[in-house]
């Protein structure tokens, strides 16, 4: 298993990582298989979208905010309650196939880290599974 440690500039951000986790795909050495991506936070995210374009993630992190704001009331006393709840939302792994020895995403997908109480540093695991073909 490799680990990310990345550190994160903003309260809320995405963080592109394909090419770092690519680099991990390769130094594993599969050529066929699946990529686990996993942060062991409680308020970050993994999220696979279009990385081409920085409106996409933009209009993201601007609608998560719209749909838990983060001057709101909750219960939980640190005061990160969206944070909490944006995790949630978007999940905290994803599973990519490898084929031929990289990362099988479509021509304008890009693995994120998302950062929900940042700035931080924040680890990404990375754990690369052999399979048959
Ligand atoms: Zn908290």
């Amino acid at each position: 298993m490799e680990t990310i440690a990345i550190k994160t500039k903003s309260r809320n951000e995405f963080v592109d990582l394909t090419r770092e986790i690519n680099q991990a795909v390769k130094k594993s050495g599969v050529q066929e298989g699946f990529c686990l991506v996993y942060v062991p936070h409680t308020t970050a995210g993994i999220t696979i979208n279009e990385g081409a374009d920085p409106d996409v993630v933009k209009d993201i992190l601007k609608h998560l905010e719209e749909l838990v704001p983060a001057g709101k009331r909750f219960l939980h006393a640190e005061g990160n309650s969206d944070a909490h709840i944006k995790s949630s939302l978007v999940g905290v792994s994803q599973v990519v196939p490898v084929s031929a020895g990289k990362l099988a995403l479509g021509t304008w997908q890009a693995v994120f880290l998302c950062e929900f109480d940042g700035p931080r540093t924040r680890n990404v695991l990375v754990q690369v599974v052999p399979s048959g073909k």
